[in-house]
């Protein structure tokens, strides 16, 4: 899991999908985002600054300091 996704919030725009480079995001049957290829992830940021809701946090595997 790279991502937490709060389906609470989503509208479920698909944003998210659209605009990952890495095609890591798909849509379920409810039109909810969930991380189809989470291997594929590079952490770029893009789902998170696209989503209009702010319904995604990444969640880094290591500690910026
Ligand atoms: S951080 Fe980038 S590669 Fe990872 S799911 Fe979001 S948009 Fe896709
Ligand atoms: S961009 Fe945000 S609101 Fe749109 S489908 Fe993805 S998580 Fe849901």
């Amino acid at each position: 899991m790279n991502l937490s996704i709060d389906t609470e919030c989503c509208i479920g725009c698909g944003a998210c999908a659209q605009y990952c480079p890495g095609h890591v995001i798909a849509m379920d049957e409810e039109d909810r985002p969930y991380e189809k290829y989470p291997d594929d992830c590079w952490y770029c940021g893009v789902c998170q600054a696209e989503c209009p809701e702010n319904c995604i946090q990444i969640l880094f595997p290591y500690l910026v300091r």
